[in-house]
């Protein structure tokens, strides 16, 4: 992403200034009241309640916590959604402004409260004096940090109780100018998958290791030899990563441990190469145990799964924002990130895109996301509603 650009206030937004003001509002109320993944249910009221108020139709606990509202106008067939998320982290958070969060261990530490405030506003918009002609879908997702909200909501029958055309999505990115729109055709965000290898040997005294089977030592070799699988097996062009992230024992000081448990984490952009990584990391990891008379189990669990923008959806959002803030405001080929977002399991049913928005470069609006530190920009809300109610004007035509 771009970084050396420098800050800058985006251009004003046409959105009413009492809507501005209460976004950031509502803003800072979730920031103050993060609630964990589907446990959202005071942020959620609070979504519905002022949906309902606007005389949008919202129907409540689809996959959870999740609210979808819909908003209809004319006699058009086309329907068009817009996804945020509500959930927070399990984080402390370090920031210490007045709407700092009062809910110990727990922060908005990755934009959600202004993602779902912005989708909120522009919501509130397009009821009250939106023009266009047919449905607009608003949903409202609960637990994305874990990977499981939109899952969850489409089990729930999302695309059936609500037949959309095409879905869409943002998420605020730390590093790039305030404002600024990056998207891109094809996978913008990877798959994450997570593993678990359990080396099983015998324990014995530290002393008299030929007395039992050492998992330590076959651990060990297992961990060295997954870094030749996206060295030595994965073709150079592809992007992948293996992360081990932990390896645990029973750490006694003097007892070689019966058992090791090796964790981590993998990251691509296709399902086909987690399934290069998933049978090499077997391969691997059963011939090393067998080398060493351990005994070897590997489970290899696909979390999220890739974002993969359709070609026209995200041509039409890199065309709306250069319309609407500038062509210099908007990167249509930016590069994809090793993140996830399980927005790819709603691109899995319906075409759609999913894109960044600046969050700026200075201060907690720069710092990484789930930084304990880091905290959503006020300033951009306005562009995202902005941008959302001329999405919803221009695909549903009136
Ligand atoms: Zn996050
Ligand atoms: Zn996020």
């Amino acid at each position: 992403m771009e970084t050396a650009r420098a800050p800058e206030t985006p251009a004003r937004a046409s959105l009413p200034e009492d809507l501005c003001r209460q976004m950031g509002e509502w803003r800072h109320d979730l920031h103050r009241n993060p609630e964990l993944g589907f446990s959202e249910k005071r942020t959620s009221g609070i979504i519905a309640a002022h949906l309902r108020s606007a005389g949008i139709a919202v129907h409540e606990g689809v996959g959870g916590t999740g609210i979808v509202g819909v908003l209809q106008r004319g006699t058009g067939s086309g329907a068009i959604a817009i996804r945020a998320e509500m959930d927070a982290l399990p984080i402390p958070e370090e920031n210490d402004f007045g709407y700092a969060s009062a809910t110990p261990d727990t922060m908005h530490a990755c934009g959600h409260d202004g993602h779902a405030s912005m989708l909120l506003g522009a919501a509130l918009y397009l009821a009250r004096q939106g023009t266009f002609d047919g449905t607009a879908v608003f949903i409202f997702q609960p637990d994305e940090e874990n990977g499981r909200g939109a899952r969850a909501m489409i089990s729930d029958g999302l695309f059936e109780r609500f037949p959309i055309d095409a879905i869409y999505a943002l998420h605020n990115l730390p590093g790039l100018a305030p404002g600024r729109v990056a998207v891109r055709s094809g996978a913008v965000m990877a798959c994450e998958d997570t593993f678990r290898i359990e080396l099983t040997g015998k324990g014995t005294h530290a002393a008299m290791p030929h007395r039992g089977v050492d998992p330590i030592v076959a651990g060990a070799q297992v961990v060295s030899a997954l870094q030749t699988i996206v060295s030595r097996e994965m073709d150079p062009v592809e992007s992948a990563v293996v992360s081990v992230t932990d390896f645990m024992t029973s750490g006694v000081r003097n007892v070689i441990p019966g058992q090791v448990v090796i964790t981590g984490d993998a990251r691509s952009y296709s399902p086909q190469t987690g399934d290069v990584i998933d049978a090499a990391m077997r391969r691997i990891a059963s011939g090393i145990a067998a080398a060493h008379r351990a005994e070897c189990a590997v489970r290899y669990n696909r979390e999220f799964t890739a974002t993969i923008n359709t070609p026209r959806e995200a041509d039409i959002v890199a065309r709306l924002a250069a319309t609407l803030f500038g062509a210099d405001e908007v990167d249509a080929d930016c590069p994809p990130l090793l993140a996830s977002d399980d927005f790819g399991a709603f691109l899995e049913h319906r075409p759609g895109a999913y894109f960044f928005l600046g969050n700026g470069t200075d201060g907690s609006n720069g710092r990484a996301l789930h930084n304990p530190r880091y905290d959503f920009n006020d300033d951009i809300l306005a562009r995202g509603a902005e941008f959302w109610t001329r999405l919803i004007e221009t695909r549903l035509p009136a």
